[in-house]
């Protein structure tokens, strides 16, 4: 990678994660992808249960997969014939994975939701959150992460589960109440009531979309 772009990426990370903890969360900078599956491993100890939402970034560096030993209890939902089983069992974690749909330069994260089990296990349930985060998400404000988590996330999505909402035919939000909309729960996380619950790797390379 460039060197400038090396260097920005350093320093950006370093602006998010003084946001992070001016918000009570705690945020990590991992150059690579191989850093950030490191610094995951680091923060999950063996035998703990670990849950997760679709999470195309948490993949992408191999930590689900890593996970999927004995040394781990992960949560695999596809494997529960009986979902809500499976949901009771995610919230009950020792660990949530999740990446954001777009996160500001001082630390705030937003996410949407279809079925609300990814917000409603970030905001409260799994005794610890997980994040792996792209820099490629970091908005200037909130107005503007609204914006990329609406126009850039979401059409993505849609595209990967087949749905028939508006955006997936023009490529950008159309403010719709389809039946078919990703679009039903906002999270903002402005702040961390509880210490040490919330954790944030950035990652230095694209990751997730
Ligand atoms: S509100 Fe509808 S059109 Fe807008 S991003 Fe969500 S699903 Fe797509």
């Amino acid at each position: 990678m460039n060197e400038n772009i090396v260097k920005r990426n350093e320093l950006l990370a370093k602006t998010v994660i003084k946001g992070l903890e001016s918000r009570n969360m705690t945020g990590y900078y991992a150059a690579t992808k191989e850093e950030a599956l490191k610094k995951a491993l680091e923060l999950i100890p063996k035998g703990s249960s670990v849950s997760m939402g679709g999470a195309m970034s948490v993949h992408e560096i191999g930590l689900s997969d890593a996970l999927k030993t004995e040394e781990y209890n992960f949560i695999d939902r596809d494997a529960y014939e009986d979902k809500r089983a499976a949901m009771l069992a995610a919230y009950d974690a020792d660990f949530f994975l999740s990446s954001c749909n777009a996160l500001t330069s001082d630390g705030i994260l937003v996410n949407i939701d279809g079925n609300a089990n990814r917000v409603s296990a970030i905001a409260q349930g799994p005794k610890k959150v997980l994040f792996v985060v792209s820099l490629n998400k970091v908005c200037p404000d909130l107005d503007s992460a609204m914006k990329r988590a609406r126009n850039v996330a979401a059409p993505v999505n849609v595209q990967r589960f087949g749905l028939k909402t508006p955006c997936a035919s023009t490529g950008t939000c159309m403010d719709c109440k389809s039946p078919d909309t990703i679009c039903c729960q906002f999270l903002i996380t402005r702040f961390s009531r509880h210490k040490d619950r919330i954790h944030v790797i950035l990652v230095g390379e694209d990751l997730g979309f």
